[in-house]
């Protein structure tokens, strides 16, 4: 079952012999990481063993939002959105990007008066959110009936397009002298007297003297292979993309069943928010200990079950050397297969509350594995300081299903740490070593659960 279909980027004829930095995963973390840095003056490669954008960079909901963070990453997010907003004009591309604000519909009481406390977390910030009674919500969605009590509105939450954003800033990165090689797994980070002096690719070697370890739900295993421990699983999500809907609304809703956005091809990603299912992996046991706080607050939205991805992660090597093939050759491209029971009923919720969808067909069904730390932040961090971490080697993954939306102020805060610039927000709750130092790791600050 093939992904949705991405623009398509033209990977450089050869690789560079050597470069400032090479970027390992060419997902909206790595190319705006890229973007950032070629326009600070390095020379830089981007590496990806698929195509641009080709896991989760591309397969999900198109969220760019603020509210529903954990407050931990508010700053940073802050900055995503700033720079979301310029950022089609800098590139000269277009990334789909649209504030187009997201609808917050509240079943319960309850879940109103958490959205009164996200009110007071977004005004922190000056963000002209607002409380909406049941008939000003319902009103922005011509027809849509709902059991509600009222929403939050956000007019700053917005979404981009998933299948253009990552290929367009990878083409910008081209423009302004980086390169970028496609189908070009790196296999091995090289050192010479405990500095980093290259890494080993599929297609041969690039020289350099730092790395960035973007690489999405591979980054455990690829770490694993230096030595570095990253506590990271995966979890599959499947999404739907309905035909074309004629008139339908702009703006992003979200139930306690539904999520419903429009896409720039006229249709609607339709998400679930009902309890997905995770399948157990050898991690799962491996990390039982670091996920357990997480499990604790997760476990009402989370059906455990085993099935063939345990025996596949069993049979993934965990370590190999610059000659071998490795697991990212293995797997060019991560492409789980859709759920469609649990997603089409969810499309049945909507058109049973939604009559504008009543007619509406399915273009296309697909999944994507979510990489999720144990506090469900991301690391964006140097290595050096843990242990075998190297300097000149750096990570920005485990996004939790938040990194799309913050892929751009995450991109800076990166290239902020491997130039040595005073960085753009504080650091230190992305730090790695805070899964080694003895640090509390706590989950989902400040975010309420719905
Ligand atoms: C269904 C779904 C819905 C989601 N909805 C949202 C949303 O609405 N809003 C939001 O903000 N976030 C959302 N997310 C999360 C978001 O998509 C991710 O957090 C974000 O895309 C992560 O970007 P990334 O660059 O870290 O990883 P990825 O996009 O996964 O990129 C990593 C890349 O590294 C490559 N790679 C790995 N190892 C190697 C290697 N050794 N050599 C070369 N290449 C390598 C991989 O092929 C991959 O392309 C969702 C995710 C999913 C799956």
């Amino acid at each position: 079952m093939p992904g949705p279909k991405l623009d398509p980027v033209a990977s450089d004829l050869s690789l560079p012999g050597a470069v400032d930095v090479v970027i390992i995963g060419g997902g909206i973390v790595g190319v705006c990481t890229a973007l950032e840095l070629v326009e600070r003056g390095l020379k830089v490669a981007i590496c990806e063993k698929g195509e641009i954008g080709c896991e989760q960079s591309s397969r999900n909901w198109g969220w760019v939002r603020l509210t529903h963070r954990d407050l931990r990453e508010m700053p940073l997010m802050v900055e995503s959105v700033r720079l979301w907003k310029g950022l089609d004009a800098r590139i000269e591309g277009d990334t789909g990007y649209r504030q187009c604000g997201v609808t917050f519909t509240c079943a319960t009481d309850a879940a109103l008066a958490e959205e009164r406390i996200w009110l007071e977390h977004l005004k922190d910030y000056q963000i002209p959110a607002k409380l909406l009674t049941r008939d000003e919500a319902l009103a922005q969605f011509d027809g849509l009936d709902l059991d509600i009590k009222g929403a939050l509105y956000n007019p700053h939450d917005g979404r981009a397009e998933p299948q253009k954003a990552a290929p367009a800033i990878a083409r910008a990165v081209q423009a302004r002298g980086g390169t970028v090689h496609q189908n070009c797994a790196v296999r091995v980070v090289e050192t010479d007297g405990g500095k980093i002096s290259g890494v080993v690719t599929e297609q041969g070697r690039i020289a350099c003297s730092k790395v960035l370890v973007a690489g999405g739900v591979w980054s455990r295993l690829f770490l694993g292979n230096l030595g570095i421990e990253l506590p990271q699983l995966r979890t599959k999500s499947t999404v739907l993309a309905t035909e074309p809907v004629p008139n339908g609304p702009e703006g992003t809703v979200k139930f306690k069943d539904f999520a419903l956005r429009k896409r720039r091809d006229g249709g609607y990603t339709v998400a679930s928010a009902l309890p997905s299912k995770y399948q157990l992996t050898p991690d799962s046991f491996r990390l039982f200990s670091a996920f357990l706080p997480t499990l604790k607050n997760e476990w009402r939205n989370i059906n455990l079950g085993i099935g063939p991805a345990f025996l596949d992660a069993l049979r993934t090597r965990r370590h190999w050397g610059p000659k071998d093939r490795t697991p990212f050759e293995d797997t060019r491209v991560l492409d789980p297969a859709p759920d469609p029971a649990a997603i089409d009923k969810v499309f049945d919720i909507i058109k049973a509350a939604y009559p504008l969808f009543r007619n509406v067909g399915v273009a296309q069904r697909w999944a994507g594995y979510i990489d999720v730390l144990p506090d469900i932040i991301p690391v964006i961090s140097p290595t050096e300081g843990v242990k075998n971490g190297l300097p000149g080697l750096f990570v920005a993954t485990g996004f939790s299903g938040h990194g799309f939306g913050l892929g751009t102020g995450a991109g800076r805060l990166a290239a902020d740490l491997i130039t040595d610039h005073p960085p753009v927000v504080d650091p230190t709750p992305f730090r790695l070593h805070r899964f080694s130092d003895g640090s509390k790791i706590t989950p989902l600050s400040g975010v309420t659960s719905r």
